[in-house]
């Protein structure tokens, strides 16, 4: 009984860190895809598999003044299986954004940790409405 039950939650850790792999590797395609060739950024991984693959931060650049942004994306108030797609046109610059106009952002690629100290960045719905 007791060897059954360690097996068991051997099979889960082992079911989880598949799982784990696998959502890095699709972050990471992903990443490579929009680094290196500048897209599409559809079909992408969802937050959650980016945070669950341990690839947490979305590098962005504003398409205006190239100022570039690295947001933690635990800390977007979106479902997390929301595609990293959807982010891009709630993403603002606060440099040039002005009430409601704002120039379009794009992604750049994920990373593990943060590798942009200015944080200037309206989250994703802050000021959605
Ligand atoms: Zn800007």
């Amino acid at each position: 009984m007791i060897g059954a039950k360690i097996r068991a939650q051997s099979a889960r850790e082992a079911a989880a860190r598949a799982v784990r792999e696998a959502d890095r590797a699709e972050a990471e395609a992903w990443s490579i895809r929009m680094e290196g060739y500048g897209g599409p950024a559809q079909p992408s991984p969802t937050i959650g598999q980016c945070l669950n693959g341990g690839l947490g931060f979305l590098e962005v650049e504003c398409n205006r003044c190239k100022t570039r942004a690295s947001i933690p994306l635990e800390t977007i108030r979106r479902p997390r299986n929301t595609p990293l797609w959807k982010l891009e046109a709630s993403l603002k610059c606060r440099a040039c954004h002005k009430g409601r106009h704002a120039p379009p952002v794009h992604m750049i690629k994920l990373t593990a940790r943060r590798e942009i100290t200015p944080y200037l960045w309206v989250h994703p719905r802050e000021e959605d409405r």
